[in-house]
């Protein structure tokens, strides 16, 4: 009874929250109830992000939790415990892509939320103190730097850097959490945390295939990306003879199927979770009569596991090098941000789910992450641990995103279940 309660009360507030950077705003309970073209719209600084974070900020309140604000808008809402030492952190992030879903981030945070009230309800009496965390503009969909809060919180960036970051009107986030009403005046260090937990749903359709109601994520994968220009040349199609040409595009098709190839062959060795992916292909200038004299390509490559993400990288870079001979044409490469690494989540903290999952009767299976996530920064500091839910048919980061409501309370169950046990660690 007690549980079918706060399922009512996290279904509500995270309709409520789906309300916010909807257009028109409406309330959106059920799959069927959604607009393959009306999403969620909720940006780091925007209207409906000041909303969003407001609704969360009353609703930590009304639970008792004491909120603090830091210098980049990150939210922590304390609960505090017999001690001050190894605070455990939950939470996840409430500004959206454009045109996204009511679900990514923002659950993470009304889990951690309503996870934190079950204790309080259940007068469990946790020995370490519990905050539950929204991280600042994460998906850097108006601030370019994704994952900008949980960056500063390590230290990857500085707060002063990232209060200087310029979204796309050229406004810069410390003028952008002003307007907002949030921007904190303390630097959240890290020394008195020991422990982070985020909920998040998969965006992948592993979980929804299998019909398993939570994941146990052990790896957020490792990501680059090489972004290479094929330059050839341009020239007249009826009057260019066939051995004459320096064809870009007819070079650039090589590497489509070769990156799909390399991360097949991977599988099959390895099994694991390699991806590779031609994303954009660009070919110039796109007229039928004329032999494309430029490609713009770029390449997606994941793994969690190191050599495996680098012989991707150095064979693609390898075939696009081997072009120039073959085609006549040149080639340059970029890697934009170079490598971000695979980060392995905590094993304690991976166990201690499973147990938590086992002890509240919820099927889990460990799996990895492809996405990125605040966890993968987080990670590298503080012990941490994900809890994935089902997107159905692996939808996310588009308005027909969805998580069955059974799933979110599974999920939720364990959650609470592994706070639980985290808090009693002495
Ligand atoms: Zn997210």
């Amino acid at each position: 009874m007690v549980i079918k309660m706060s399922l009512e009360r996290l279904k509500k507030e995270m309709v409520e929250m789906g309300e916010f950077g909807r257009d028109p705003q409406r309330k959106v309970e059920s799959y069927s109830d959604l607009d393959p073209e009306k999403g969620v719209t909720r940006p780091c600084g925007t209207d409906a992000n000041k909303k969003a974070r407001d609704y969360v900020v009353a609703h930590m309140e009304e639970a008792g939790l004491k909120v603090k604000v830091d210098k980049v808008g990150n939210i922590f809402g304390r609960l505090e415990g017999k001690t001050d030492k190894g605070v455990i952190w939950a939470g996840s992030h409430v500004d959206s892509v454009l045109n996204g879903g009511q679900f990514d981030g923002t659950l993470g945070v009304m889990t951690a939320l309503e996870a934190t009230r079950r204790l309080i309800e259940e007068d469990h009496e946790n020995y370490r103190p519990i905050e539950v965390v929204v991280y600042t503009g994460e998906e850097g969909s108006s601030f370019p730097l994704a994952l900008l809060g949980s960056s500063t919180l390590i230290g990857k960036v500085t707060y002063d850097q990232a209060l200087a970051a310029k979204n796309r009107d050229g406004e810069i986030l410390e003028d952008t959490l002003e307007k907002i009403g949030y921007k904190g005046d303390f630097e959240r260090k890290l020394d008195d945390v020991e422990y982070s937990l985020e909920l998040h749903v998969e965006q992948g359709p592993v979980l929804d295939a299998e019909h398993i109601p939570v994941g146990i994520v052990e790896n957020i994968t490792g990501l680059a990306w090489i972004l290479a220009t094929i330059e050839g040349e341009e020239n007249h199609a009826g009057t260019t003879p066939m051995k004459m040409r320096k064809d870009a595009l007819l070079a650039a098709t090589e590497i489509v199927s070769l990156v799909n190839k390399n991360a097949l062959d991977l599988l099959d060795k390895y099994g694991g979770s390699t991806v590779g992916t031609v994303g954009r292909f660009n070919a110039l200038p796109g007229a039928p009569n004329i032999v494309p004299g430029k490609v713009e390509v770029g390449i997606d490559v994941r793994d969690v596991v190191e050599e495996n993400l680098t012989f991707m990288i150095d064979e693609a870079k390898k075939a696009l090098k081997n072009l120039e001979k073959k085609y006549g044409v040149s080639v340059s490469l970029e890697m934009p941000f170079g490598v971000h690494k695979a980060a392995p989540l905590s094993t304690e903290v991976v166990d201690t789910i499973e147990l938590s999952a086992q002890e509240v009767k919820v099927t889990a299976k460990r799996m990895n992450s492809g996405a990125g996530h605040d966890s993968q920064n987080i990670a590298e500091k503080i012990k941490t641990g994900m809890i994935f839910v089902p997107s159905i048919k692996g939808i996310s980061h588009a308005p027909m995103e969805w998580t069955e409501w059974e799933d979110i309370e599974k999920g939720t169950k364990v959650l609470t279940q592994t706070l639980k046990n985290l808090s009693m660690k002495k």
